[in-house]
């Protein structure tokens, strides 16, 4: 030892470095060729390995340094503009380019949904604040594309361009969208909307009144909003610039100082003689809106699997590393049952959500995967994003003290856990949902039922629980039993869809969420679990 050196440092984790999340990962490569999306896959790889290495890099800024609302310049003029960390937009810039947002739209064939659904899988595990606007970035482009007068606006999400600049959208190269639903009186219950829209003559065009409780991605180009016509609620396009580059008529009031989610700007917004054009029928807005909604909810899916799976890579890098009462800790057998159990859960997380980008792909094509898309969006929704929160925690604490500590990426994802499950319609939201496709909707039901015998006859545990479907779904009436139903449902969802992957995953995750019913907490998995095999197939 030196002079004036107290102590060696042992024992602790190399940094987690950089990551090759394609490569890295096993069943994610699988998942894109099983649900058809094979032919992307160099695609897929190159932003694998960006995102691991110099997105990951990024990101630590982008969060710590958040953005910041400026109302005026410093003549005093109103500016409403919110100010990003230079690595926010760098890392837009790769997302974009790469096809996070545009791919489903720039190559409209067979499996590029199930592309995209990879790329922002592996987007949300490098910075899942910037997936906001990347997400409704997307899933606005199918509502734009039904009116031919906006079809300028979806060519230019599908250039996968980004451009920062703040200038009216047909002076961009690309442009970026966000959403506007929820109201201070009401969120779930957008009809309690007041926000008015009245029609300006001669057109499309209205003039908005009103407010927006809670407005990400305030910088975006344009929005998809709801407000009050005179028929009733109508989703409209408000543009961030007017035409001749004047500002559009609304103030954003402050951004919301919010729990995690730190790089992405979301704000209260009012309009004031605000422009907007009209999207679909006057009075129908809810029923237009509704497609970039589930192209939304898929991403919470996505992102919450993405969440899983990197807050389960820090845990099995420092298990690897680190060596308590004489062997590492991925060698303890308690451990070892909370890894395993935390790997089947991520894989059954991306397993189920994989599935349904396949069923969004197809959906054009084959009405079966269409309806399946529909009701299977609801339960995975429901599901997959809350687990997550109690999933990052049990990951956090293999790490110790040191999960607990900013400079792990620990704490960050565990800030983030949460969101999905609230926005996008909360979690009893996505079970009311459930519950009325299953009851309305035969096409749903029927497509749901077939899926689930697809995984018949592979499973004693599975068999046993699809036995058990029918008297759950008779006793399923009832509004107070829908998250018993939904958690029975995305159960049997997740192992089917591990069954037909062939998964070494599946027979654990029947016995221990099938046969005994969804632990309670991480690593009570049965003794005789494949552990060694379950972590190594984690990568
Ligand atoms: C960080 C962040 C960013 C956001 N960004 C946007 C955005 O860009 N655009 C946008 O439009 N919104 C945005 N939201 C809003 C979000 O979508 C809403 O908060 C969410 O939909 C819930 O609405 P609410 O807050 O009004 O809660 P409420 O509607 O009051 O619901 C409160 C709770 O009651 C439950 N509930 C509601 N109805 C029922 C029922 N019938 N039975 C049982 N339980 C019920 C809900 O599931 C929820 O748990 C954002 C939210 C957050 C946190």
């Amino acid at each position: 030892m030196q002079p004036g050196q107290t102590h060696e440092v042992v024992n602790q984790p190399p940094p987690f470095g950089a990551r090759d999340l394609w490569r890295d990962d096993l069943a994610l490569r699988q998942a894109l060729e099983r649900e058809g999306g094979g032919a992307f896959a160099a695609q897929v790889a190159a932003y694998g390995a960006l995102a691991g290495g110099e997105l990951l890099a990024l990101s630590h800024d982008a969060h710590r340094d958040r953005p910041r609302l400026r109302t005026h310049d410093a003549a005093g003029r109103r500016i409403d503009t919110v100010e990003f960390h230079p690595h926010y937009h760098r890392t837009m810039e790769a997302a974009i380019g790469h096809g996070v947002a545009g791919l489903s739209w720039a190559r409209p064939e067979p499996g590029a949904h199930v592309a995209r659904a990879a790329l922002s899988y592996l987007h949300y595990q490098a910075e899942p604040g910037s997936s906001c606007p990347l997400t409704m970035t997307h899933a606005a482009v199918p509502v734009l594309a039904r009116e031919p007068a906006l079809r300028p606006w979806a060519d230019r999400v599908a250039a996968c361009r980004y451009d920062a600049r703040d200038l009216p959208a047909a002076d961009k190269h690309g442009l970026t969208l966000g959403m506007g639903m929820t109201e201070k009186q009401g969120g779930s219950d957008v009809r309690a909307n007041t926000t008015r829209a009245t029609p300006l003559p001669g057109g499309d065009a209205y003039e908005l009144r009103g407010h927006k409780w809670f407005f990400s991605a305030p910088m975006s180009d344009g929005f998809l909003v709801l407000a009050q016509a005179p028929a009733g609620l109508t989703c409209l396009l408000l543009p961030r610039r007017l035409p001749d580059g004047a500002p559009n008529g609304f103030r954003l009031m402050r951004l919301k100082d919010k729990l995690g989610d730190w790089s992405n700007a979301s704000s209260e917004i009012e309009f004031d003689a605000a422009l907007a054009w009209r999207v679909g029928e006057e009075g129908r807005g809810i029923a237009t809106i509704i497609e970039m909604v589930m192209l939304t909810r898929l991403d919470c899916m996505l992102g919450s699997a993405g969440l899983m799976r990197m807050a389960l890579s820090q845990a099995l890098h420092h298990c690897r590393h680190r060596h308590v009462f004489g062997k590492a800790l991925v060698e303890q057998p308690l451990m070892r049952n909370v890894l395993a159990d935390l790997a089947i859960e991520a894989e059954a997380a991306l397993a189920l959500s994989m599935r349904v980008a396949r069923a969004v792909d197809a959906a054009p094509r084959d009405a079966s995967e269409a309806a399946f898309a529909r009701v299977a969006t609801a339960i995975g929704k429901f599901w997959i994003c809350k687990r997550a929160p109690a999933f990052v925690n049990e990951a956090q604490e293999c790490l110790g003290g040191a999960g607990y500590v900013e400079e792990s990426l620990l704490p960050r994802l565990y800030r983030q856990a949460p969101l999905n499950s609230i926005w996008e319609g909360s979690g009893n939201i996505q079970c009311l949902d459930v519950l009325r496709a299953i009851s309305r909707e035969p096409a749903a039901l029927a497509a749901l039922q077939d899926e689930l015998a697809r995984g018949a006859g592979l499973d004693a545990d599975y068999d046993g629980a699809l036995a058990r479907l029918p008297g759950a779904l008779a006793g399923a009436r009832e509004e107070s039993r829908a998250r018993r139903l939904a958690m029975h449902l995305a159960l049997l969802l997740q192992a089917a869809a591990l069954l037909q992957a062939r998964s070494p995953a599946a027979a654990s995750f029947c016995a221990s969420r099938l046969r005994e019913g969804p632990p309670a907490v991480f690593g009570a998995l049965a003794g005789d679990t494949p552990f060694a095999s379950l972590i190594g197939r984690a990568g």
